[in-house]
């Protein structure tokens, strides 16, 4: 617990069906106004609470994961409130928030934001590019035109709520979280997230690319999944990808979590190298009566 703070520090890296008993207990105990965590962190304690026990929260923070919208929407739907998604990454704090209104808006009096294609050129309106920041506040080390590694779409500007700011569409998978064909085309990560939804029982995966005609969805399963709901999500997957790519199911008994606490669902290992540059996101900033269900290393809770 971290009195200064007035919040209860959860680690996640270790988020097992014990763990999360626990957490249901103390947030019983503790009644927090807020919870501020990983994306899969945050879902997976969500999904620990049934209605009985939840708890009266004001409002949920996502931040350093991709927040897909389906972890979004039942988080929504088990908690009751809405899910705020902060955007940002050590190097240069927090970039982007979402307003009420779903629309992410770039904190403009600290950074700049440009949405790059292939070539480093800004992306039309409705195409998606590459998110490269520069700080526009920062007396010590310049950070200038540095490419985050994640992608999100250029979309027209104004929200109606009202508030100031450049808006960017949601944040998706980190450009090496794209899955690479044979026949040269990338498929976004969110394809194969859909597809495993079609295994109901399946509540942690992670799908690995080996080789480009080589992909291993490795995942923990709470009872032996069903035949038919397998060959749907192979089915989807496949089509994705392309008949020349080998999908292989493995079921574990647990998947490991990056040492950060942070879990991958989608990692690609032909492209290992550039994954290296990329900066990692925050874990967490400081809210009255918060639980964070995140990992806190000494160099991530000074963040923010
Ligand atoms: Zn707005």
């Amino acid at each position: 617990m971290d009195r200064v703070m007035n919040r209860t520090v959860f680690a996640a890296y270790d988020l097992g069906p014990e763990k999360l008993q626990q957490f249901v207990r103390l947030a019983q105990r503790r009644r927090p106004c807020y919870l501020l965590g990983y994306a899969s962190a945050i879902h997976a304690a969500a999904m620990a609470f049934d209605q009985a026990v939840r708890p009266e929260l004001k409002a949920v923070i996502s931040t350093g994961e991709v927040l897909y919208e389906w972890q979004q929407q039942e988080i929504e739907e088990r908690l009751g409130v809405p899910v705020i998604q902060e955007y940002g990454m050590c190097e240069a704090s927090v970039i982007a928030y979402s307003c009420p209104r779903g629309s992410m808006h770039v904190l403009d009096s600290l950074v700049h934001v440009e949405l790059l294609d292939e070539d480093d050129r800004p992306v039309d309106i409705g195409a998606t590019g590459r998110i490269v920041v520069t700080l526009l506040r920062r007396h010590t080390v310049p950070l200038i035109r540095y490419d985050t590694g994640d992608m999100a779409a250029e979309v027209e500007q104004g929200c109606c709520c009202g508030r100031p700011g450049r808006l960017i569409g949601r944040v998706q998978g980190r450009t090496y979280d794209l899955i690479h064909t044979p026949c040269g085309r990338t498929v976004p990560g969110v394809l194969f997230t859909h597809a495993m939804k079609y295994l109901k029982d399946v509540k942690r995966y992670s799908i690995v690319q080996k080789d480009l005609d080589r992909i291993e969805i490795r995942y923990e399963q709470q009872r032996p999944i069903h035949g038919d709901d397998l060959a749907i999500a192979r089915k989807k997957m496949q089509e994705a990808v392309g008949p020349g790519v080998d999908l292989r199911f493995i079921a574990v008994e647990a998947l490991a979590r990056e040492g950060s606490g942070k879990f991958r669902w989608i990692r690609s290992e032909i492209r290992g190298g550039e994954s290296a540059a990329v900066g990692q996101p925050i874990a967490g900033m400081s809210h009255r009566s918060s639980i964070n269900a995140s990992e806190a290393t000494e160099s991530d809770s000074d963040v923010g």
